[in-house]
């Protein structure tokens, strides 16, 4: 590139910066959509499990239960498993998470994200509309199961309390889980069906999707390490091997990495990750999985992908560019075989990836506090997906002046001092 003029250049082409660009085109901005590969959705959005999470009304904090804390500090618990070499680098964060996972603050954590949630499937719908992509998004809703007893009693408290911020499902016994997923082998306490969040069936493809109709309406892509970025007398500049592009404002949206940014301009944000695994696998003979499946008690889940049935795992703590352990995935693929008739694996590798989170489990967005025209948008955790369209939307608002439609005042960066 020459040199390329714009209103914003958004840092990031995951879900989150696409959908901040989109948003900001609607609102007409000049955008330039910067990322360190040439296709949008390559990273942490191309490898997640493909939920739209509208019914996820409570974040997913650090247990308060004894017995479960003991089990995960022996490395035993199937949903969370760490590098014990990586510990000094990840454990005073893990202390913050810990703190702000008390009831108190966990319930503010999720009254804060709920206007975030409960938007997130309609922004959805409005894209795919737009993008044309209707078979990217489809209605099955997803089925947690549950293996014991005191785990099923857990999960249906924790759907109960969800239903009074209107979440709709079903409990379902042994005979009901059969009608639904004739496939699944097992036996199970129960299962709550959550029949409103919506499943994309290729996630890299719904983010480049997304990239597709902001081209299609004027929007530039460029290729540069967003650590190039400085400020000047013309605003933000960003430099790539072809040229450099400059704007007044400039978004970051790096998920994980966004940390590349903001700490060389003096940002003190404790932005972690929680890695996580899948592996696509091939179904056996004519079987069928109808629906995204949480294994919950076992941790994992299978997602009927484009690409096959696609394995995920839970929580890895552990530096983000460490080599991948993927021992989750490897524990994880027999109890899953026994769960569902599974053929070979697609992939020849396990793909690897890292959740951008905050200690309160709360995005970044919104201006950030000591420089004009510098904003963020990241740290969308478990709910990147979920929420990159509704995040783009509350962001652009806030950018172009308009009433926000939710209160920004939770996702602001200076929350951390
Ligand atoms: C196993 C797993 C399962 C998940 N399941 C779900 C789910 O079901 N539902 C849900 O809502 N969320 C899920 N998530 C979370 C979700 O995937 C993330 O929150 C989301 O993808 C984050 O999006 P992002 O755009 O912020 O980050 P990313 O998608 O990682 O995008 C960041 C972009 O920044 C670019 N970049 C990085 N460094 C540079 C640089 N130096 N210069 C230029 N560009 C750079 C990258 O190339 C990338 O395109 C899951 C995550 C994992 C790991």
């Amino acid at each position: 590139m020459a040199e390329l003029k714009a209103d914003v250049l958004v840092l990031g082409a995951g879900m989150v910066g696409v959908s901040a660009a989109l948003h900001l085109q609607q609102r007409g901005r000049d955008v330039i959509l910067v990322d360190k590969h040439e296709l949008a959705g390559e990273e942490t959005s191309f490898g997640n499990a493909g939920m739209v999470e509208c019914a996820s009304v409570f974040p997913y904090m650090f247990p308060r239960d004894f017995a479960q804390i003991v089990r995960y500090a022996l490395n035993r618990s199937p949903q969370v498993r760490y590098r014990f070499s990586d510990l000094p680098d990840f454990l005073p964060w893990v202390v913050r998470y810990f703190l702000a996972s008390s009831p108190d603050r966990a319930l503010h954590s999720a009254m804060s994200e709920l206007p975030l949630i409960r938007r997130s499937l309609i922004e959805h719908e409005a894209l795919v509309a737009e993008a044309d992509v209707p078979e990217l998004l489809r209605r099955t809703g997803w089925l947690k199961l549950f293996r014991s007893d005191a785990s099923l009693a857990s999960a249906v408290r924790d759907f109960e309390r969800a239903k009074q911020f209107g979440v709709a499902g079903e409990v379902l016994d042994q005979k009901a889980i059969a009608a639904r997923e004739p496939n699944l082998t097992g036996q199970f306490a129960g299962a709550v069906y959550l029949p409103a969040p919506g499943f994309v069936p290729d996630p890299g493809a719904l983010a480049k999707a997304y990239a597709a109709l902001f081209k299609r309406k004027g929007g530039r892509f460029a290729v540069a390490d967003a650590r190039t970025l400085e400020q000047g007398a013309g605003g933000w500049r960003i430099t790539g091997n072809d040229g450099a592009a400059v704007a007044r404002d400039v978004v970051v949206a790096l998920g994980p990495w966004s940390d590349l940014v903001f700490r060389p301009l003096g940002y003190r944000i404790p932005l972690g990750v929680k890695r996580g695994y899948h592996l696509h696998l091939a179904p056996r003979g004519n079987a069928v999985l109808h629906h995204p499946i949480l294994d919950f008690d076992l941790g994992y889940m299978l997602a009927p992908m484009n690409r096959g049935i696609r394995l995920t795992t839970g929580v890895e703590f552990a530096h983000r560019d460490a080599p991948p352990t993927p021992i989750q995935l490897q524990r994880a693929l027999p109890r899953a075989r026994a769960l569902f008739p599974l053929g070979e694996a697609i992939d020849a590798n396990p793909w690897k990836g890292a959740r951008p989170c905050l200690p309160d489990m709360l995005p970044v967005i919104g201006k950030a506090p000591r420089h004009a025209g510098l904003w963020f948008d990241f740290g969308h955790q478990h709910h990147g997906l979920t929420l990159g369209p509704v995040s783009g939307r509350l962001l652009a608002e806030l950018m172009t002046g308009e009433t926000p439609f939710a209160d920004p005042t939770p996702y602001a960066a200076g929350r951390f001092g």
